[in-house]
Formats: structure tokens, sequence, C-alpha cells
């Protein structure tokens, strides 16, 4: 398959590429480097430097590039920051993703695959997560996301398109060899931050919340590994294959993880202590998100190879220990 990777620069696109490129595809990539990094793109793939609000690039590169199918991973996904600057994410993550799901239509492409995100469940009623219980997103970010999902599931319904919509838990980890990884600007995520704090190359961890209702009174969450969740986007090319598919997936090991987890984590695979300062809850943030992911594992074969926190940590560690300024293009 020729597959478009918008945001194919980014953290969790730049992955996928390389497991589309182990896996026999064509990997295409479309990014305007406003957050992802050229070094993170393998050498011999085809580079589009343009943004998904960018109607006549986009009608260039369907013109010219007989894509099969395409993976959306190019939003802008700070929870934080969407609470001070919605506008910012209705913008990109929302107005941009209709104009290329638009563009996809004058051009006759189908197959779409979407970044969604837990944080579109809002706090849940009951755990662990599944993809028939209510949405209800606390934070801008997560409203974008359930917006173009809603968006999606119209298209669907009149055959304009067959998509997945993957909601992915925590995204962490980088890949085995240590060739990419996590290099975000700001870095706002845990995993990160608490390998930066333990290197003294960033300030003590701020843990957000300390009087959670959870077990260690910090927030819980599911950490999955980014080449776990980009294996799923391959597995589910048979699936799109029907006409107006409407396919949501929970991407989670199921494991609830506590900040505090995390920090023990980062401290045993690295040797180093985390230098931590107790700090308030963080705004939109919900006390426990983890999944139940028994779908995705029995319609698309799909099982972690990561299962817990530490092995998750490890490979984080090894690309951090490396490249301790990331990428060193900012
Ligand atoms: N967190 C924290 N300190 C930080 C960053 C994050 O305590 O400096 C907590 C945050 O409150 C959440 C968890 O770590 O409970 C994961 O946050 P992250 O930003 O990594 O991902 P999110 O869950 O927001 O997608």
């Amino acid at each position: 398959m020729k597959v478009l990777i918008a945001g194919g620069a980014g953290y969790i696109g730049s992955h996928c590429v390389r497991q589309l490129l182990a896996a026999g595809h064509e990997p295409v990539v479309l990014d305007n480097f406003a957050y992802g990094h050229r070094a993170a793109v393998p050498r011999g793939v085809k580079l589009h430097d343009a943004g998904l609000a960018d109607a006549a690039a986009l009608d260039r590169i369907f013109k010219t590039e007989p894509i099969d199918l395409v993976m959306h991973f190019a939003a802008f996904c700070y929870v934080g920051e969407s609470v001070k600057a919605p506008m910012k994410y209705y913008l990109n993550n929302v107005a941009a993703t209709y104009t290329l799901l638009d563009a996809m239509r004058r051009h006759g492409v189908k197959k779409f695959v979407f970044s969604s995100t837990c944080a579109t469940y809002g706090v849940p009623a009951k755990l662990p997560l599944t993809e028939d219980m209510p949405q209800a997103p606390i934070n801008p970010y997560g409203q974008t996301k359930l917006d173009v999902e809603n968006a999606l599931k119209a298209l669907a319904h009149a055959k304009e398109i067959s998509f997945a919509a993957f909601r992915y838990f925590n995204a962490a980890g980088a890949a085995e060899d240590g060739s990419i990884g996590e290099d975000h600007d700001p870095e706002t995520h845990l995993i990160p931050l608490a390998i930066g704090a333990a290197q003294g190359i960033r300030p003590a961890l701020q843990v957000f919340g300390t009087d959670y209702p959870t077990p260690d009174q910090t927030c819980l969450r599911d950490y999955v590994h980014v080449d776990d969740l980009s294996r799923a986007h391959i597995a589910v090319f048979d699936q799109l294959a029907k006409p107006g598919a409407a396919l949501f997936y929970n991407l989670g090991t199921g494991q609830p993880t506590s900040v505090l987890d995390v920090i023990k984590a980062v401290e045993k695979v690295s040797g180093l202590k985390v230098p931590v300062k107790y700090a308030p809850r963080r705004e939109g943030d919900p006390p426990a998100l983890y999944a139940d992911a028994t779908k995705a594992q029995k319609e698309l074969g799909w099982k972690p190879k990561f299962m817990t926190i530490e092995p998750i940590v490890e490979t984080a560690w090894r690309w951090h220990k490396t490249r301790p300024a990331g990428y060193g293009d900012r």
C-alpha cells in the first residue's frame, strides 16, 4: 500500500513510517515541521513539506501520488495548552483535518486511519474503558478528536470513506534500535520529563496532584509502546477494504500505572534518582484512564509486545541517554 502519513515526522508518525517500511509498504510523509523533525524521516522516504490546511498542496500530492490510504497523526496534543488556547486546537485538529478529508474526497482516496484518544472519554464512569462507553471530553484536545470521530462516522455512513479511529492511551517509549524517539518542544509528557529530571537536564519533576482517588493518590494512566500503536495501524488494513467501514479501537495495555509507578520505573531503569516536587492537579486531567483493548485483540489480532511500564521506559531511556538534546534541531 502507498500510504500518506500526515505528521510522519512527528513522534508516533515517524515510528509508524518505520513499521510500514518493515511491513513492505510505501510511506509518503506530509509534514510542515511545526513540531516534526526532518531527521526522524528515513532517507529515501518521499517527503512533502506542507501543512494540512494547504488545500492546493494536498491537491498536488493526491494528483501526483497514487495514494491508497491516509494516516493522520498531525495534531496538536497538549491537554493543558488546549485548555489555554482552544482555537489553536480547533483550527488544526478539526478544521485542517476537514481540509484533508475533503481533499481525499476530491481525489477518490477512501481509506483513512485516524489518531484519536482516550481523552474523548472524559472522566469515565467505569474502568477499564471499552469502546462503547460514553464519550464526554473534559478538555478541548479531547473534544477536537471527538468532533473528527463524529464527522468520520457521517462520511462513512455516506460511503465516502472507510476509516479506523484508534483511541490511544498514553503513547510512550522509543524505537528499540534507539534510532528515533520522543522529542516535543515544549515537552509536557511525563516519561521524558522524568528522565530529563533524572539526567539533571530538566528541572525537578512536578507530580501533578497527590489527592486523586487512586491507590497512591496520583493519576493512573495506561502507557502503551509507540511501536505497538504503529503495528495496529497496519493490522487494520484488511478491514478497510469494506466500503463505509467505521471502526473504533482502544489501544492500551490495560495496565493502570500511576505517576509514582512511572517515577520508580525511571529510577530502576536508569539507576538515577528522579528529583520530585509535589504540585497541584493539572487542569483537564482525569484521575484514571486505562483500556480494555479486547476488541483490537479479537478483530485485528493486535497484542502489545510491551505489556508493562519498565520495558517501555527502558526503550525511552536508551533514546534519551544517547540523545539528551533529542534531534537537536530546535
Ligand atoms: N504528569 C505529571 N507531571 C508532569 C507531566 C505529567 O505529574 O510533569 C502526569 C499528568 O498529570 C498525568 C500523567 O502524568 O496524570 C500523564 O501525563 P502526560 O502529559 O504524559 O499525558 P496525558 O495523560 O496528558 O496525555
